[in-house]
């Protein structure tokens, strides 16, 4: 197989900050920056080898805490050019570390318990932080067309951003997913496909593409561009440990699709303890999947190293990845950090997003039911230490995924008078 590359239309050499190269996660071969994703020696992926030498921790510290309220705070940190606050991007991020005192209380937390909420970003999910990176890496190698394969949020994620920048975007979807997720992609203005398979067939499609002319000058920003997409995640890492006061959280639960963002997120960790900026001292990763597409659990729980690959089926839509790309990766980092690998029932899902809801105020995806469920799960086996500091992901809007909850509604339906009212037992 040859190493997929679609050829830049530029000659320029790249700026793309502190990024100095790609690195091979499995031999270390490295090559110039580059639209490439699989290392040549190897065919494993290429990740983005920074030069942070330079920096002081005290006066990164600072110049983090000056810079706008967005991810470009961390720009430093990032494989993007420096004065990428003034591009045209979404800038997403910086979103709300809430402290979840009262789903503490039902959980039986005592050590501190916070949903890290990215429903907030520019279009209600997580993808915006990893599109933005992409964006700007298309920006740096002369791509004109942004594109993706999608279980949903990333969809419009490319589709929002392309129209922000200036590019053409053409994405592809499975064709039946969730319709909040389906126009969300499509108000943008781009090309929106779908294809009639599942993910894994939309991605297979997607790497087709790319080795074909028809594929010229399109940046797939999970696929080609995936090395500087990838890092985007690093910045959930970054912002919940400034939230908690530089301080690495004891136990942090992240989703599973890809399970791209659960490394990164680790990677994200690691480097702030390089640097200086946290201390250094243990936490755990644990991931989280919808048991209608677990093959990252199934292998944590069986012990083993490689990932079989599941036919999803769950309305977890957004994590149903069948063949996690970065799967592997991820059983290291559970087994590393002291963490697990857990999944929970659809009806478990249902019953989280409520919990969340009722709880705290937050209306999560079906991603976020499954954080918060697993969470519960691995509190009731023991497993997550109920005394230690612990931040759960929700990565996603319940708006986009209305239909898991759709039996909830009215309380009641009254005349507009006062007996009414009372004969409803609501007074
Ligand atoms: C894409 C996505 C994730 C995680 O994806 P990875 O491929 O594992 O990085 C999590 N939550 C939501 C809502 C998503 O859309
Ligand atoms: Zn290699």
């Amino acid at each position: 197989m040859a190493v997929q590359t679609v050829a830049p239309r530029t000659d320029s050499p790249v700026d793309l900050g502190p990024a100095a190269a790609l690195s091979c996660r499995e031999c270390g071969h490295r090559v110039p920056l580059g639209p490439v994703f699989a290392c040549e020696e190897c065919f494993g992926p290429l990740e983005i080898a920074y030069d942070f030498s330079a920096y002081d921790a005290e006066e990164l510290r600072k110049r983090i805490e000056a810079g706008p309220a967005n991810i470009w705070r961390y720009a430093p940190l990032l494989p993007v050019p420096a004065d990428v606050a003034d591009k045209p991007n979404l800038n997403p991020g910086w979103t709300p570390l809430v402290r979840a005192d009262n789903l503490a209380r039902e959980l039986g937390v005592t050590g501190g318990l916070y949903v890290k909420d990215d429903s907030g970003n520019p279009t209600h999910s997580f993808k915006d932080r990893v599109v933005a990176q992409a964006l700007e890496a298309a920006r740096a190698f002369g791509f004109t067309t942004l594109s993706c394969s999608s279980t949903g949020n990333l969809a419009g994620a490319v589709g929002a951003a392309a129209a922000r920048a200036g590019f053409r975007s053409c994405v592809f979807i499975p064709h039946d997913l969730e319709q909040g997720k389906v126009v969300m992609a499509a108000v943008y203005g781009g090309e929106l496909v779908g294809i009639e398979g599942n993910y894994d067939d939309v991605n297979r499609f997607c790497s087709e593409l790319i080795g074909d002319p028809a594929g010229e000058g399109w940046g797939f920003v999970n696929v080609n561009l995936r090395p500087y997409y990838a890092e985007g995640s690093k910045t959930l890492a970054y912002e919940i440990c400034e939230q908690l006061g530089w301080r690495l959280p004891d136990q942090i639960v992240v989703p599973i699709a890809s399970g791209s963002q659960l490394t990164k997120i680790d990677k994200g960790l690691r480097e702030l303890i390089g640097l200086g900026l946290v201390e250094d001292r243990p936490y755990r990763i644990f991931g989280a999947q919808a048991a209608g597409c677990s093959p990252v659990s199934t292998a944590f729980k069986a012990g083993h190293d490689v990932v079989r690959p599941q036919k999803p089926d769950t309305i977890a839509k957004s994590l149903a990845i069948g063949n996690p790309a970065d799967g592997p990766y991820v059983l290291d980092i559970a087994r590393r950090t002291g963490g697990a690998v857990e999944d929970v029932t659809d009806e478990q899902v249902v019953d989280a997003i409520k919990l969340l809801a009722r709880t705290e105020g937050i209306f999560a995806e079906t991603a976020g039911g499954v954080t918060v469920g697993v969470t519960r799960k691995l509190i009731e086996d023991g497993v997550l230490d109920p005394a230690l500091t612990t931040v759960v992901l929700n990565t996603g809007d319940g708006l986009k995924t209305l239909d898991a909850v759709a039996g909830t509604g009215l309380t009641a339906t009254i005349r507009p008078n006062l007996d009414s009212f009372r004969e409803a037992g609501l007074a």
